[in-house]
């Protein structure tokens, strides 16, 4: 579970910057999640459940937002959802190497401090 991992680094990055700040707790915090970023949002905030309590997060406020995929078809000029993570097929001209604009964001966006 990867997922922990991420966690922790989110939770380390709220943590500094808090002590920059001179904030004694973490009261929000609002992470973005791509369908392509490999992580699974669901498993993100059971990781926050786990390492949470105890640090300056603890309680905090946690909103996952979830980013569709969208893939852009240069031939056809259109934006499209992919049908899977691994094969980015145009559903109009079937073109394969369609570009991927959004999906594989894993940002930690917004921090409220107190
Ligand atoms: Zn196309």
């Amino acid at each position: 579970m990867h997922e922990l991992g991420i966690a922790e680094s989110a939770l380390q990055i709220a943590l500094d910057r808090a002590k920059t700040e001179g904030a004694s707790r973490v009261l929000r915090m609002v992470i973005r999640v791509g369908a392509l970023s490999g992580v699974d949002p669901e498993a993100l905030r059971f990781a926050f459940t786990v390492i949470l309590p105890g640090t300056a997060a603890d309680g905090a406020d946690l909103q996952i937002d979830p980013v569709v995929a969208l893939a852009h078809c240069p031939d056809c000029r259109k934006d499209f959802v992919p049908d899977t993570n691994h094969f980015f097929e145009c559903p109009v001209c079937g073109r394969l190497c369609a570009t991927v604009k959004q999906g594989r964001e894993l940002d930690l966006v917004h921090l409220e401090l107190i």
